[in-house]
């Protein structure tokens, strides 16, 4: 197993609280390795370690083309040990192999992608009064802390730092106490090939702990978030306090907006994978299907089918979805199921368990659910778990006030053949990322994605991430 969690100047440590955490592979429920629970003395030296690294390290006195290159060959390095990568984030999420193995081909392209946008981000030069030159540049905030879930960990990791990096700041991570090992071993990686001391910092442990400690550093410049509601409030009102900026990737409720006209065959599988990738646990799943009542039977029943054929397995009978990560979670699902049936909403379809699961495993059977009411609680809360909603809606105005009508606003999808509907009712919605004739759960490292409403604010991905770990300094100089 890796290392144990907390990385400071490039050495591996303990904890200064002496006390560790046992961490569970969902699929087993068994304890399969242990982190150092970090705590606030743990950061304080994580923090000093990264302030030292802008102000007076090599890594602040490397030039975007240098800090572009070791991210870029960091890409060939995670490529290089994708299998090892991958296994250990089956283990440690639960997830099926083959979602493993493409979660470390897209922290691969993390890398590559900001390696290459390292030395891309421009300034301007802004007319001005006479006599003057004004220009613009984009500056590192200075140290970034970067607290991330444990649905993606492998993802998150390079999604979080990649562009933080990129830009010169130097980071200290607070990954998910529920799972962290491949981030962990990308930090290793990271140390043996090349970057320099106090870059790259890791301080595992709880998140009323390590993560509160982290987030309410006075010495810390900018803080990612991606997690729950609840916690990004706390984490919002620490950066209050320090006078700094955050971003904060908190979930949603998103909506695939299905017309009579769409081409079944061709949305079906993205559909009911929209809702059934890494157990639901995506902050993009597509959880509410709402759909044109005048096709309602007609599709519902094509869905039905399709939901029916959904398995779930361990990671390495490799199905269609594991165990969710932890029995908290796992109670949560079945507490939505079971407040669905107290309701008496219609069950439409269930997936399967497959045969001789692990007895410990936190396995829960996907749930189909329609026509579920407006005001029922699974038509706009998140359940973060393999569970969809069904709801039928009149015709196009009524389908953009139902997909608008939740607190979030992350993601939506559109199926139909009318180009001209598709582009009308996606400059309706209110979300950071539309998808026509397609669903892009979690995926797309060079598009922008982030909230509206509930679902946060800031963007991630894409060069605009580039734009978020940094600030534009304005220089004006008199020459006449
Ligand atoms: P969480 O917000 O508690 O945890 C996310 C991260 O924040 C973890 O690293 C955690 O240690 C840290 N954290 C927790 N409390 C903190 C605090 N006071 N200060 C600083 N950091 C803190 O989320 P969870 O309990 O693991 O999951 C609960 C719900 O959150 C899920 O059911 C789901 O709805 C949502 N969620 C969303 C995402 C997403 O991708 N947006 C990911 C995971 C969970």
């Amino acid at each position: 197993m890796t290392q144990t969690g907390i990385l400071i100047d490039n050495q591996w440590r303990g904890s200064q609280s002496g006390r560790m955490i046992d961490v569970l592979a969902p699929a087993t429920g068994q304890v399969f390795t242990r982190i150092a629970a970090g705590v606030d003395v743990d950061v304080d030296a994580a923090v000093a370690a990264a302030r030292r690294a802008v102000e007076t390290g090599a890594w602040g006195r490397m030039n975007a083309a240098e800090r572009g290159r070791l991210l870029s060959r960091m890409a060939i390095v995670v490529a290089d040990n994708a299998e090892e990568l991958a296994q250990l984030e089956a283990l440690d999420t639960g997830k099926p192999i083959k979602q493993a193995r493409n979660d470390i081909v897209a922290a691969a392209r993390y890398f590559e992608f900001y390696g290459g946008g390292a030395d891309k981000v421009h300034g301007h030069t802004v007319p001005f009064l006479n006599g003057h030159f004004a220009t613009t540049e984009r500056v590192a905030h200075g140290v970034t802390a970067h607290i991330i879930p444990w649905n993606y960990p492998a993802q998150m990791f390079p999604r979080s730092v990649g562009p933080a990096l990129a830009m010169g700041n130097a980071v200290v991570m607070k990954p998910a106490e529920d799972a962290c090992q491949t981030p962990l071993r990308m930090a290793e990686l990271m140390v043996e090939n090349g970057f320099p001391e106090g870059a790259i910092n890791m301080v595992t442990g709880y998140g009323h702990e390590a993560g509160a400690a982290l987030s309410s550093h006075p010495d810390i410049d900018f803080i990612s978030f991606i997690g729950s509601n609840q916690t990004g409030v706390q984490i919002q009102t620490a950066a209050a306090r320090n006078h700094i900026g955050c971003t904060l990737e908190l979930g949603g409720k998103s909506a695939q907006i299905v017309f009579a006209d769409a081409d079944l065959d061709a949305a079906l599988p993205s559909l009911v994978n929209a809702i059934v990738q890494h157990a639901g646990q995506t902050c993009s799943a597509g959880s509410r299907l709402l759909v044109e009542r005048s096709a309602y039977e007609r599709i519902v029943e094509r869905v039905a089918e399709r939901f029916s054929t959904v398995r779930v397995g361990t990671p390495e009978m490799d199905l269609d979805l594991g165990p969710v990560v932890n029995s908290k979670q796992r109670d949560r699902v079945i507490g939505f199921c079971d407040r669905a049936a107290a309701d008496g909403l219609p069950l439409i379809a269930e997936g399967r368990m497959a045969a001789d699961l692990p007895e410990g495993g936190f396995f829960v059977q996907p749930k189909l659910y329609g026509p579920v009411p407006r005001t029922n609680s699974l038509a706009h809360d998140e359940v973060f778990g393999p569970v969809m909603a069904v709801l039928p809606f009149e015709d196009e105005a009524d389908a953009i006030a139902l997909a608008n009508g939740t607190a979030y606003g992350l993601v939506a999808g559109i199926w139909t053949r009318d180009g001209s509907r598709a582009v009308r009712v996606g400059r309706k919605m209110q979300v950071g990322q539309v998808f026509v004739n397609c669903y892009g759960a979690g995926g797309g490292i060079e598009l922008p994605f982030g909230g509206m409403k509930k679902s946060g604010h800031g963007r991630e991905k894409g060069f605009e991430a580039l734009y978020e770990f940094s600030a534009v300094r304005t220089m004006v100089i008199k020459h006449d």
